[in-house]
């Protein structure tokens, strides 16, 4: 049976019920946040190739103000202003969920993210951006033919010239091009210092593109770990090999591979790694902005069934006293704290204390609770993010 949850969460009864388990009376707050981006846009500046200060200089003399962050060396944030009224056009471009996520910050309408256009607009002319729920995030000017739709392949669709928030546009920067930015959010930076990878370690990412976490690892070993980087998807692997080009980072292993048989497909590996990062599929319910979504509770604890599958390799490949950190990007108990409990049952794992403590809270459920790091959308205006170590024993 399907619940409709604060207007644009379809979640069935049993989702929104394993949610309030996590946020009690204020789940309507937390649907509030996640609906919108953040205040701050974050940013790591890959420091392999530039420091942090020559970056944020050499910026501002192009009036392009990015701040340092107080709690990690290596982030910098741009500030997010909205939301701003978006103009009405006689033309509606209906574009997918994706790319409305992104038009909403201000970024431009690629031809593929096009789904339908409506009325009589024609090259040049302003056109207003909807979502497939007919939400309006920006207006700009139509780039394309109407008639050309499903006959082009890619190109820009939709200039835009004003968006429902507005930031600065990383992907357009000069030092993006150069390699000295990786957009990426706080807590998943925290992931990576929480590992505290060291040079001479062996370092595996579990589940790693597009590389996040990976390049991040590099960067705090100055690349002098032995990393593996396992993904099982073909396109996202060519997109992590894309990504540590661009930062021009080397002497990273990268192979597709089900991450679920790392033990059996990769043998010379068991009880030869020093450090993991396990940042498996999740049901997302913490990525923000997210204009809607529908899920089910049988989602939720199908994902949790996957992401256990993944803590057997983890457990042969590592020595013993290895470092497993285990990361998602969403909210449930089931998929976190829960998930932990089931794994120190199985395996000879320990949920060590995260002594990073700058910021986050602690968990949500008593066992855990002085020992993972949550981030709560309406609270630390991040993402929602769930951080755990684990040693082997
Ligand atoms: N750690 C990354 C984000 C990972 S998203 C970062 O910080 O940038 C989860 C990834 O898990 C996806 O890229 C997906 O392709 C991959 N994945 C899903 N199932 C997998 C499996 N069985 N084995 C390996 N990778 C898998």
């Amino acid at each position: 049976m399907i619940n409709v949850c604060y207007r644009f969460f379809k979640y069935d009864s049993g989702l929104v019920e394993s949610l309030r388990r996590v946020y009690g009376s204020d789940l309507e707050k937390f649907f509030e946040a996640i609906r919108k981006p953040g205040k701050r846009l974050y940013v790591r500046v890959n420091t392999i190739l530039a420091n942090r200060d020559y970056v944020v200089e050499s910026m501002a003399k192009k009036n392009i103000f990015a701040l340092k962050d107080p709690i990690l060396d290596e982030a910098i944030y741009f500030n997010v202003e909205g939301p701003f009224d978006v103009p009405m056009g006689k033309s509606l471009v209906i574009v997918d969920k994706r790319t409305a996520e992104s038009v909403i910050l201000g970024a431009n309408v690629y031809v593929p993210g096009v789904l339908k256009i409506l009325g009589k607009a024609t090259v040049n002319d302003y056109v207003t951006v909807v979502s497939p729920m007919m939400e309006p995030v920006g207006w700009g000017v139509l780039k394309i033919n109407p008639s050309s739709i499903g006959k082009l392949k890619k190109g820009l669709a939709v200039e835009i010239k004003a968006s429902r928030y507005k930031t600065t546009k990383i992907r357009e920067l000069e030092e993006y091009k150069m390699g000295l930015l990786y957009e990426q959010s706080l807590p998943a930076m925290i992931t990576s210092v929480i590992l505290e990878p060291e040079p001479g370690e062996t370092i595996v990412d579990m589940c790693a593109a597009p590389g996040g976490k990976t390049t991040h690892i590099y960067q705090l070993t100055r690349g002098r770990a032995k990393l593996y980087a396992f993904d099982h998807s073909k396109s996202k692997i060519n997109k992590l090999k894309e990504e540590i080009r661009r930062l021009k980072m080397r002497n990273i292993t990268v192979q597709k591979a089900d991450s679920r048989y790392l033990h059996v497909d990769y043998p010379f590996l068991k009880g030869k790694v020093d450090k993991i990062v396990l940042d498996p599929p999740c049901s997302a319910i913490g990525v923000r902005p997210k204009l809607y979504d529908e899920k089910k509770y049988s989602d939720i604890i199908n994902f949790a069934g996957y992401q256990f599958q993944f803590f057997k390799p983890a457990y042969e490949l590592l020595k013993k006293n290895g470092i497993l950190v285990y990361s998602t990007c969403t909210v449930t108990l089931e998929e976190n704290e829960n998930l932990l409990g089931k794994i120190v049952e199985k395996y000879r794992f320990d949920v060590e204390k995260i002594s990073f403590r700058k910021i986050g809270s602690p968990g949500v459920k008593e066992e855990f609770k002085n020992y993972v790091l949550r981030f709560h959308p309406h609270v630390h205006d991040t993402p929602g993010y769930f951080i755990a170590k684990l040693e082997k024993f």
